[in-house]
């Protein structure tokens, strides 16, 4: 029997003709620097941190270069999946702004000349590959049963030898055409399985743009490469698909570093160009002074919901990837402040091999600088939309105040060193919410300072709104008035006035505004009180004064 007839009547009906697919999926028309990547997820339904960091890389690489970066869908392990699983993941890399260039973009439909991007549409492919190696005669049916494969296991367990099927282990490679075909016939069920041609015993290296030069025993494993269910592997699968799509880098976690001897071979063997690797250590966390790797379990920042929960802009989280991405990104970006992502030259030289240390604190300091300078709009609608997701009551209230939001956001903002208050959308009515009578309300605690007395601080306030308050001084003129309010009431018009003298003052004109802006807001610590008092308007100050005189 030769192998065609042997090809024939292990995968009868499938075609071999590899020619029709290298045909179908030619060289993609780009230039010779172009990366081609993908992400490839099993449709799990969700992206962590880890997956998320490797496709802003993916997508970054790609596009510095004029590339591609499409979204393929690895689903031939169908245990593995779960409902509308590729809708989630479709949702959270658009939540990042991570837009594929080709790919999957809804449960079932892909865009792009290079698919079907899910696996199991690709069944007749991987197929016609798999009946062309049994054809070279470097594939081979594999009768063996659950429970020998088990036995087998257990006697290289205790013999302490290499768990796997290979070498004399390999029994079914030993098998001639003769007894494949009894078997066949006699309906024993079979998979396929790649016939290694490597020996543990070589070397290899492979070159990995992370990591650097890695060695390896060469693979021996004769693999499983198309399952009972006529499905081929991850192994096999990612192989062809790689191929035929053209990918030029494979970028990754290392979880995928002990497979890639298998990989290199497999490639070798199929007569493909192997593509480049590049291999990223998970994201590492500090904790009491120890690193230790970022945990699904224990950090709710390794769910990407966390983000869009907190209200993290999403610029703002993808400077903080880019951060802990390349580590000569920080320092670039603090001499171009006004650049942007896209100007910065992505460089697989400098991830860092050791894994890259994820800082919450950090990122929160990222944000808080980016959303300072933002407009005053941009704010209200970053808080916004965080609201009509996470917090109607505010959500109205912006709505109704709109404007009023807008110049309160206004605040000290769009100069040389904007305000820093807000490190994420969702800490905003935190932080401002004395600002709309719909809030101010129930016990309030006024946080005065140093005066603290009924009495003054009523004096105050009353000789405040009678002789001094006007809604039309400039902040000089309206400072000026400050002092004075301070002098006629025994304080001293500067804090330096009164640190010379304290014995002379009841204390300084600092002493006075704080009790201005307490009593106004509750807080001691407000943006501009000049800026809110004209924005809250004097008969909402008297109200507010009103329950103190
Ligand atoms: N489907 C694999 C995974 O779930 C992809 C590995 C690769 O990128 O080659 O991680």
């Amino acid at each position: 029997m030769t192998n065609k007839e042997l090809a024939d009547l292990l995968l009868p009906g499938v075609s071999s003709d590899i020619e029709f697919y290298e045909k179908k999926y030619p060289k993609r028309n780009l230039s010779e620097k172009a990366i081609v990547t993908r992400f490839a997820p099993s449709p799990t339904g969700f992206v962590h941190m880890g997956s998320l960091f490797a496709s802003f890389i993916e997508k970054k690489a790609a596009n510095d270069t004029d590339g591609v970066f499409y979204l393929r869908i690895e689903d031939t392990d169908q245990k593995r999946e779960v409902e509308n699983g590729v809708t989630g993941i479709i949702n959270d890399l658009k939540n990042f702004d991570i837009t594929i260039d080709e790919g999957m973009i809804s449960e079932t439909e892909g865009k792009g000349e290079y698919g079907p991007y899910i696996q199991s549409e690709r069944k007749e492919i991987y197929q016609t590959y798999v009946k062309h190696l049994i054809e070279e005669g470097l594939a081979y049916p594999c009768f063996c049963s659950h429970e020998e494969i088990e036995e087998t296991r257990q006697i290289q367990e205790k013999r302490k030898q290499r768990i796997g099927y290979y070498g004399r282990f390999a029994v079914c490679r030993r098998l001639t055409p003769e007894d494949i075909k009894a078997k066949v016939e006699a309906g024993e069920p079979y998979i396929i399985r790649f016939k290694s041609p490597g020996s543990f015993d070589n070397k290899i290296k492979v070159h990995d743009l992370v990591k650097g030069d890695i060695e390896f025993p060469e693979n021996d494993m004769d693999l499983v490469i198309l399952k009972s269910d006529g499905l081929p592997t991850y192994h096999f699968a990612h192989a062809i698909d790689d191929h035929l799509m053209h990918t030029t880098h494979v970028i990754r976690g290392d979880e995928w570093v002990s497979s890639l001897p298998i990989h290199v071979q497999l490639f070798k063997t199929l007569g493909f160009e192997a593509p480049k690797y590049a291999h990223l250590s998970p994201i590492m966390k500090e904790e009491d002074g120890k690193k230790r790797k970022l945990s699904k379990r224990k950090d709710p920042e390794a769910a990407v919901s966390y983000y869009h929960e907190k209200g993290i802009p999403v610029e703002a989280v993808k400077l903080y990837l880019m951060t802990i991405a390349n580590t000569n990104f920080e320092q670039w970006y603090d001499c171009n402040k006004d650049k942007t992502l896209d100007d910065f030259k992505f460089d697989f030289k400098k991830i860092s091999s050791s894994g890259a240390l994820f800082d919450v604190d950090k990122l929160y300091n990222i944000s808080k600088n980016y959303i300072s300078y933002l407009k005053a709009t941009e704010v209200y609608d970053g808080a916004y939309t965080w609201a009509s997701n996470y917090d109607l009551e505010f959500k109205k209230i912006l709505e109704d105040h709109k404007e009023f939001a807008i110049n309160l956001f206004n605040i000290e903002r769009e100069q040389k060193k904007p305000r820093k208050d807000y490190s994420c959308y969702s800490e905003i009515k935190s932080l401002i919410w004395y600002m709309f009578d719909e809030l101010y309300t129930g016990d309030i605690n006024y946080e005065f300072q140093s005066i603290t007395d009924k009495e003054e601080i009523s004096s105050i306030l009353k000789l405040y709104i009678e002789k001094y308050y006007d809604i039309n001084d400039d902040k000089e003129t309206w400072f000026n008035k400050m002092k004075d309010l301070a002098s006629d009431l025994g304080y001293a018009r500067e804090v330096k006035e009164y640190k010379e003298n304290p014995d002379n003052f009841k204390g300084h004109v600092g002493d006075i505004s704080m009790v201005l802006r307490v009593a106004l807001t509750s807080k001691s610590m407000t943006p501009d009180l000049y800026e809110i008092m004209k924005l809250l308007g004097i008969d909402k100050i008297k109200e507010r004064y009103s329950k103190f005189i």
